[in-house]
C-alpha cells in the first residue's frame, strides 16, 4: 500500500461532524498517512481545535478564507498573526481570491496581509483561486524576493501548461485533486500530466470535489489513492513512485519548517 499525504482536507467541516473518526480509520486504511486541515476563519479555527490521532499525522494552518469573506474582521490578521507566533503551524491559509464572492477588494486586502505574514513568519501559502489566477500571481510577483524557500501551493489547480509553469516560476507546488478525473477536464488534464512530479501534490479537498462516478457525494480522505491512480494514469508513472513523490514533496512543504523549530 502507497503512503500518501492528502495536502488539503478540510476534515473540521461540520460535514464530518457524525462520523469522523472512522473516517480517519479509513483513511489511514487507504494508506493516507498524513492530513493538512487547512484554517479558513477565526471563528472556525476557533471552535475546531486541531484535530488528532494514533492512526495519522494532522497538519494544520491558520487562514482567512474567501468563501468567509463577510465574516472576517481586519482585526483577524492580528489575530492570525499571534497564532503564528504561538503555535507551530505548518502554513498560512487557505487564503486567496474569489471572484464569485462578494467584495474583491476586502479579499485582496487580506490576501496580501497574509503574504506578508509568510513572509515574515517563513511559511507556505494555500492558496485558493477562481477566476483569479493572473491576479493572485501579479500580487505574488511583487512577493518575490521575501517570500520562503517554499513559497506555497495552489490548491486544485485548474488550467493551461502556461499557467502552472508560472506558478511553478514562483516555486508554488501545484495542488492536485478529483478535478483529473473528469474527462471533460482536459485542458488541465493536459497541464499536469506535462509537469514535473516534483512540483506535484495529492489532494481531496473533501468534503468537495468528489471524484468523477461520485458526484453528488461528500468527497473524504479515503479516496486519496483514487486521486494517486488518476495522476499516475496522466503521468504514465507507477503509483508507487507518483506516491512517494508527492507524499515527499508535501512533507517537504508542510513539515520542514516544522523539524527546523522543534
Ligand atoms: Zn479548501
Amino acid at each position: 500500500m502507497n503512503a500518501l499525504f492528502d495536502s488539503h482536507c478540510h476534515l473540521d467541516f461540520d460535514d464530518f461532524k457524525a462520523d469522523r473518526s472512522a473516517l480517519i480509520s479509513a483513511a489511514a486504511a487507504a494508506g493516507v498517512q498524513a492530513i493538512m486541515v487547512p484554517g479558513v476563519s477565526r471563528q472556525h479555527s476557533l471552535t475546531h481545535p486541531p484535530l488528532e490521532s494514533s492512526e495519522l499525522e494532522f497538519f494544520c494552518s491558520f487562514g482567512l478564507h474567501p468563501y468567509f469573506i463577510q465574516q472576517h474582521q481586519h482585526s483577524d490578521i492580528d489575530w492570525l498573526q499571534q497564532q503564528l507566533l504561538q503555535h507551530p503551524t505548518a502554513a498560512v491559509g487557505e487564503t486567496g481570491l474569489d471572484k464569485t464572492c462578494p467584495d474583491y477588494a476586502k479579499q485582496t486586502e487580506l490576501l496580501i496581509a497574509q503574504i506578508e505574514l509568510a513572509c515574515h513568519f517563513k511559511r507556505p501559502l494555500i492558496l485558493h483561486h477562481r477566476q483569479s489566477q493572473a491576479d493572485l500571481i501579479a500580487i505574488l510577483r511583487r512577493y518575490r524576493n521575501r517570500l520562503p524557500d517554499q513559497p506555497g501551493v495552489i490548491h486544485a489547480f485548474s488550467g493551461s501548461y502556461e499557467q502552472a509553469q508560472l506558478w511553478l516560476d514562483l516555486g508554488f507546488m501545484i495542488g492536485v485533486g478529483g478535478l483529473i478525473s473528469y474527462v471533460r477536464a482536459q485542458k488541465t488534464r493536459a497541464t499536469i500530466a506535462r509537469l514535473p512530479l516534483s512540483a506535484l501534490l495529492l489532494e481531496t479537498d473533501a468534503p468537495d470535489m468528489p471524484l468523477a462516478g461520485f458526484q453528488g457525494q461528500r468527497n473524504q480522505p479515503a479516496q486519496l489513492p483514487l486521486v494517486l491512480a488518476q495522476l499516475a494514469h496522466l503521468t504514465q508513472q507507477p503509483e508507487a513512485v507518483v506516491a512517494a513523490q508527492t507524499t515527499s514533496n508535501a512533507y517537504r512543504l508542510f513539515a520542514s519548517r516544522l523539524l527546523l523549530s522543534r
